[in-house]
């Protein structure tokens, strides 16, 4: 059987080495991203990348669960439907940032701020502390 017969509307987790197909359904073929760099934080729940310490911006954000980094970039991630929140900084659009591979919640995607002075925010990512993991670091 091949690697992209496996997970098929199972979502099993078939492992996470460097290469390795997972298939859902609605998503097609999902490839899980290996980031480069020592300092790495992953998924707490499964362990596959998520960010980069060099991509963060701020680590002084609230999230739902106590302090979030905010991130100009987070990887293996599924992006939920666009929801108006009203968080501390004000009315934005955000998308929950669940990760691509066990499904858990991290955090949320900022699609669009009204104040001008939160525009800086747009396109940039929330991610919980408490969901993240340190590895070896
Ligand atoms: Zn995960």
């Amino acid at each position: 059987m091949s690697p992209s017969v496996w997970g098929l509307g199972l979502g099993v987790s078939i492992g996470i080495e460097t290469g390795i197909i997972r298939a859902r359904q609605k998503m097609g073929r999902l490839y899980i991203q290996h980031l480069s760099g020592e300092k790495i934080y992953k998924c707490k729940f499964c362990k596959v990348d998520s960010a980069s310490h060099d991509d963060i911006v701020s680590k002084d954000f609230q999230g739902r669960y106590g302090r979030a980094y905010l991130m100009k970039n987070v990887v293996n991630i599924s992006i939920g439907p666009k929801e108006q929140r009203h968080l501390t900084s004000g009315l934005h659009t955000v998308n929950d940032i669940y990760c691509s591979s066990c499904q858990q919640l991290l955090g949320w995607r900022y699609e669009k701020a009204y104040e001008d002075s939160e525009k800086y925010k747009e396109g940039m990512y929330i991610l919980e502390k408490e969901r993240t993991l340190k590895d070896g670091w």
